[in-house]
Formats: structure tokens, sequence, C-alpha cells
């Protein structure tokens, strides 16, 4: 029996990720469950699932809680804050955490979880866009390990060689050919893009997702944070990385190997089934997922990204080429733009305007500790907002 904690467990990954664990309740327990303010939903899974520990965001928040879980009886310890989120993802009651905390918030538990060497399921793709090398260190040294949760990655982990090391150069790999949607505006006109809404942007075609992510996608910062996230987790160059369009989000990425084999991973859009697989591995489970019906689809598309659309994908690239804590910078003054136009205080492009501003503003460092790391972050952040109209 596997004891599961589930950073995050009310969004969309977390709630899909209970959906997995309820059709093996003979192989996975929960140990604990987190989230930062949805109380009423945190309670609910509680008395459903009846975890040790349930973790929220204030103390007001944890006197919430505790009151909802005693009128339903459930004995569960509540506790709040940061450190008790680390507590829950490295304690020895747990052996695998679902990293699906939304953002840089997400960083600390998930640095804890690697470095008390659990099994580390990693939605949370800004933990490692932030922290990068420093991440794969802690992981190399506590032997933690570490499976994509993101479709692209996962399928990626699925086309490569199963003896995969990424801090060996692997013979026969050509490129990664990472799979993107192309969201919700990939066929808008340009000169419209100024004027979306939130609602707008955050309705994808194919994908039900938090809505952070769901700007990303429009924006496709998303893909821009996964080209970053796959040089960290499979060792490859930005140079041997390609994105490519493919609306129907089938294909979930592909491996080119040096003999012009292409491995490619498909299935119905639904992180089911990444979850699953990262879940089980070496193992093979069911994750709900209706069986993918080709013939029902009849068409497979791609096309190459149009960087004057999608200016977020080739600064995302610089950022990855420039290395040190430029990603951490990008990731910071994204964050801090998609909540400003999220809260409609900002146009659509100003998202891409002011990372590109705060990019151009702040000097790369180089950082080799956490507590660098997070000054950093909170330069782009500060610089981000003093660079938003008010
Ligand atoms: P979401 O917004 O639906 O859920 C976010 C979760 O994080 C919630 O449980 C929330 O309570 C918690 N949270 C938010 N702010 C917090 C804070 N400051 N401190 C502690 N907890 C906090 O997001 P999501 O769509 O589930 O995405 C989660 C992560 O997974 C993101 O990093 C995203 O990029 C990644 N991801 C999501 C999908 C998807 O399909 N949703 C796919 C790939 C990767
Ligand atoms: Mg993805």
């Amino acid at each position: 029996m596997q004891r599961i904690t589930i950073l995050g467990a009310t969004g969309s990954i977390g709630v899909s990720t209970l959906e997995v664990l309820a059709l093996h309740p003979d192989r996975y327990a929960v140990y604990a469950l987190t989230a930062h303010s949805s109380v009423a939903q945190l309670a609910a899974q509680c008395a459903r699932w009846r975890p040790e520990v349930a973790v929220v965001g204030t103390a007001a928040a944890a006197a919430e809680l505790s009151a909802l879980l005693r009128s339903t009886g459930t004995n569960t310890e509540v506790a709040y804050g940061e450190a008790a989120l680390c507590a829950v993802a490295s304690g020895p009651r747990c052996d695998a955490v679902m990293a699906a905390i939304v953002g840089a918030a997400g960083l600390a538990p998930t640095l804890a979880a690697a470095r008390a060497g659990k099994k580390v399921l990693l939605a949370n793709k800004e933990a490692l866009v932030m922290s990068g090398q420093l991440f794969i260190d802690t992981v190399h040294a506590s032997g933690a390990v570490l499976l994509p949760i993101d479709s692209e990655h996962n399928a990626i982990f699925q086309c490569l060689p199963h003896d995969f090391d990424r801090s060996r150069v692997a013979p026969g790999i050509a490129r990664i050919l990472l799979t993107a949607s192309g969201g919700p505006f990939l066929n808008r006109a340009v000169a419209s893009l100024a004027s979306v809404t939130p609602d707008e942007a955050v309705a994808h075609p194919k994908w039900v997702m938090g809505r952070k992510i769901s700007v990303d996608s429009a924006t496709m910062m998303n893909k821009g944070l996964e080209v970053i996230e796959a040089h960290w987790l499979f060792g490859v160059p930005a140079s041997s990385i390609e994105v490519v369009i493919h609306p129907q989000s089938v294909i979930h990425s592909m491996v080119a190997y040096v003999d012009g084999s292409v491995l490619a991973q498909l299935g119905n859009p639904d992180m089911r089934t990444p979850i699953a697989h990262a879940l089980a591995y070496p193992d093979r489970i069911a994750s709900g997922v209706a069986p993918l019906d080709l013939t029902t689809i009849g068409n497979l598309a791609f096309e190459q990204p149009d960087l004057d659309r999608f200016p977020c994908l080739k600064l995302a690239y610089d950022a990855l080429r420039c290395g040190n804590a430029a990603p951490a910078l990008l990731n910071a003054a994204n964050e801090v733009a998609v909540e400003a136009f999220l809260a409609g205080r900002i146009g659509f492009r100003m998202i891409d305007q002011l990372i590109a501003r705060v990019m151009d503003h702040l000097p790369v460092v180089a950082v080799t500790e956490i507590d660098a790391l997070l000054e950093q972050d909170r330069l782009a952040r500060t610089l981000t907002h003093s660079l938003i109209p008010t």
C-alpha cells in the first residue's frame, strides 16, 4: 500500500488524482491533502478519504476546516502554512507526493519531497523551471524518483529508452518534439488579441485546467515553460527541443532518434492517463480514461508555431539559452502578469510585453542557493508589479 500526499488536492490535477486513486483502493491510501483556500472542498475530500493530515494556507482557514471536520466526525489533523506543507511532503508516513500546487508557491514543498527522497510526481512545472539545476541536484543527492505528470513530459518519458539517465548524453536521441494544441487563439486575428477577455483566454479547446495554466496555454508561455521543463527533466539542450502545433492533442509528444525513427505516445487528452502512469510506474493501471478512437478523430494535423502570435514562446527559449536565474525571472514576471490579466488590470498582450521588459531590465545572475533564487523571484515580482499601470 502506497501512502500519497497530494499538494493542491482541490485543483484540477488534485481532483483527477483522487479519481484515479478511487479506482485502486487496494494499492493506494491518502496520507495528506492540501489546499490554499478552498476549505469546503477540502473538508469534503477529507470526509471521503480520511487522510491523516490536511493543510491549508492560513490559521483562519485551518479553524474553519477543523470546525467542518468535527461536524462530519472526521479525525484528520489540521495544519497550515508552508512549514506544514513541507512536513507532509517529506515526513516518514508519506511514500509518494503529487506536486500539484500552481506556481512558485509549490517550490518549497516539492523541493522538500525531493530532498526527503520521495517518489515525486511533478505537475508543478513552475517549481522545476524556477529552480532547475538546484532541483535536479537535490533529486540526485537524495535518490528521489522524479516522474513527470505534465502530459508532454510524461509522453516523452514513455518514448525514451527504459534505461534513460539524464546525467549521461543519451546515445541515439536526435530531438524532442513537444506538441502543443495552440490554445484558444491559434487561428484568431493577431490584431484582435489585445482585446481578448480572461473568460475567452481560459476557454481551452482541448483541456480543462486551472485558470493560470489556461492563460499560459493561450499565450503559449505554458509551452515555453515546458521547453525549460523538458531541458531539466531529460538533459537535452534548447536546440534539440522543437515545438510542434498539433491542434487535436492526441499525440502528447515524441522522441526522434538518429536512425529516423520517431516514437510518439497517443491518448485522449485527459490528465488521468499520465497520473495513472506515474502513480503505478513501472506497472500499468486503469485510469478511467476512455479508449482512443482514431477513426472518429480522423485526421491529425501539425504546424509550426508563429512566434509573432506567441512571443512568450520565444521569451522562454531566450531564458533557457541565457540560463542561470533567467528562467526564474521569466516565471515570476509571468505569474504576476497572468494574475493581473485575470483580475482585469491589464490586456492580454501586456503579458508578453511585461515579461520582455522585466527580462531586459534585470541582470541575470548565477544562483546556487535557494535563498538567492527566492531573492531573484522577489525582484522580478516587484519590478513587474511596478510596471503595471494603476
Ligand atoms: P488549479 O488552479 O486547478 O489548482 C491549484 C491547487 O494549488 C489548488 O489545490 C490550490 O488550493 C493550490 N494552491 C494555489 N495557490 C496556493 C498557494 N499559494 N499555496 C498552497 N497551495 C496553493 O491548478 P491545476 O490546473 O491543477 O495545476 C496545478 C499544477 O499542475 C500547475 O503547476 C500546472 O501548470 C500543472 N499542470 C496542470 C495541468 C492540468 O491539466 N490542469 C496539466 C499539466 C500541468
Ligand atoms: Mg502540458
